[in-house]
C-alpha cells in the first residue's frame, strides 16, 4: 500500500516516501510507518490502539532488545568459556 505524500513514520519520523508503508492499529486505524517499524510491529505479538502507543512500544522494544542481546552475548561468552574449561578439565581427568 502506498503511503501518502508529506507523511512520515509514526515511530521514527522517517519521511522518505520510498521507505514508508502503513500498518493497522487494533482500532482499525491506518498509521504510516517505515518498513522497519512495520516489520517490528508485525513481528511483535502485541497490538496497540494509538500512534503514541505504537511509538512507545517500538522505541522501547528497540532499546530493550539491544540491551537484552548484549546481555545474551556476554552470558553466552561466559557460558562457552565455562563449558570449554569444564570439557578441558574432564578430558584432563580422563588422561
Ligand atoms: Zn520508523
Amino acid at each position: 500500500m502506498k503511503a501518502l505524500p508529506n507523511s512520515c513514520c509514526a515511530v521514527c519520523d522517517m519521511s522518505d516516501a520510498r521507505g514508508l508503508t502503513t500498518t493497522r492499529l487494533s482500532t482499525g486505524e491506518l498509521v504510516i510507518v517505515c518498513g522497519n517499524h512495520e516489520l517490528m510491529y508485525k513481528r511483535s505479538s502485541k497490538t496497540v490502539a494509538s500512534r503514541s502507543e505504537l511509538r512507545a512500544m517500538l522505541r522501547d522494544r528497540r532499546r530493550s532488545y539491544d540491551r537484552r542481546s548484549l546481555q545474551i552475548d556476554e552470558l553466552g561468552a561466559q557460558l562457552s568459556e565455562a563449558f570449554s574449561d569444564e570439557r578441558r578439565a574432564a578430558s584432563d581427568r580422563r588422561r
